[in-house]
């Protein structure tokens, strides 16, 4: 039987009509419009695309949007100096910047120099370390779509044996974390695991996020398992066509799993939602609102 196809576009759509009535309730109970304030440092095309739609998503549903578009030159010393005019503005309760910064710039000091309680990218260390200890944190953004993906069809993860393919501070580390919070029994595999094949045919849930297209092969699949596919990659066919697809060979992994996300469609569109969700945490956690 053919796997469930799950909705990337829909279930995102849900999280930003979810942010919009966030939005709406805390500008009646406290008065405030959270705003999220990206920085882009040179003209990256795909940056410049993915700015323009956080921007545009986040007007949508009601929040501020401040840009910050700096050239390629700027300084390392201007970027920083920025980032703590951002840490200091109350109107902005969340900062992203765009990577990757140009070659000149140390991204990791300038990542770090975010205030942890406005890092809607889930970054920061203290962040990543608010995230394995249980904490209240804000968590990186394509993760936190994946689990949300994974409990449409397990609503309940507890003791569900996951396999997650990638080990990225990004991706891979706060997926497990997520997936360990949420009693799932987890290994993360990655391109020194043996056997690969043998270890991801014991996951009732794989989550794959490596970067290879299409790496991920039928006989991979526990039959009636649950995939979803983190990877993003640009080929080229044989008939000299461009198209994305994911790191699990979509067609004949759909033959077997009992659902799968599709590419594109599936985890892509749930980072940005989860953005404007992660600004929602983030005044609610600057504010000291519970949940
Ligand atoms: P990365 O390159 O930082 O990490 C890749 C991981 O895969 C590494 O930990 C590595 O150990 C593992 N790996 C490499 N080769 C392997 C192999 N042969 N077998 C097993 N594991 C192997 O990449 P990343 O930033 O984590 O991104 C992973 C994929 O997810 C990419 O395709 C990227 O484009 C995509 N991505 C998508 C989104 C989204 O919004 N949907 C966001 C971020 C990343």
């Amino acid at each position: 039987m053919a796997a469930q196809v799950i909705d990337g576009k829909a279930i995102a759509a849900e999280v930003r009509a979810e942010v919009a009535r966030d939005v709406k309730a805390l500008q009646k109970s406290h008065d405030l419009t959270p705003g999220l304030a990206v920085v882009l440092v040179g003209e990256d095309p795909a940056s410049q695309v993915y700015v323009r739609n956080k921007a545009a998503q986040t007007v949508e549903t009601g929040m501020q949007s401040f840009e910050y578009k700096l050239p390629a030159d700027t300084s390392e010393y201007d970027i920083l100096a920025l980032v703590q005019r951002l840490n200091a503005n109350k109107n902005v309760n969340g900062i992203l910047v765009q990577l990757p910064l140009p070659k000149h710039v140390n991204a990791e000091k300038v990542l770090n120099s975010i205030d942890p309680d406005k890092d809607v990218d889930g970054f920061h260390p203290t962040n990543v370390g608010r995230l394995w200890i249980g904490e209240r944190a804000l968590v990186p953004c394509t993760p936190t779509g994946s689990a949300i993906l994974a409990k449409k069809v397990i609503p309940d993860l507890r003791g569900v044996n996951a396999v997650v393919i990638g080990r990225s501070n990004i991706v891979g580390k706060p997926m497990a974390a997520l997936l360990l919070r949420e009693s799932c029994t987890v290994t993360v595999a990655h391109s020194k695991t043996k056997d690969l094949p043998a270890v991801c045919r014991g996951a009732d849930l794989l989550v794959a996020a490596v970067g290879i297209p299409e790496m991920v092969k039928r006989d991979w699949i526990k039959p009636g398992a649950v995939v979803i596919d983190v990877g993003i990659n640009r080929i080229t066919t044989p008939e000299g066509k461009n198209k994305l697809v994911g790191d699990v060979a979509y067609a004949e992994c759909a033959e077997v799993a009992g659902a799968i996300t599709p590419v594109p469609g599936g985890v892509g569109p749930m980072t940005i939602a989860c953005l404007l969700q992660n600004t929602i945490t983030a005044a609610k956690i600057q504010y000291n609102i519970k949940d």
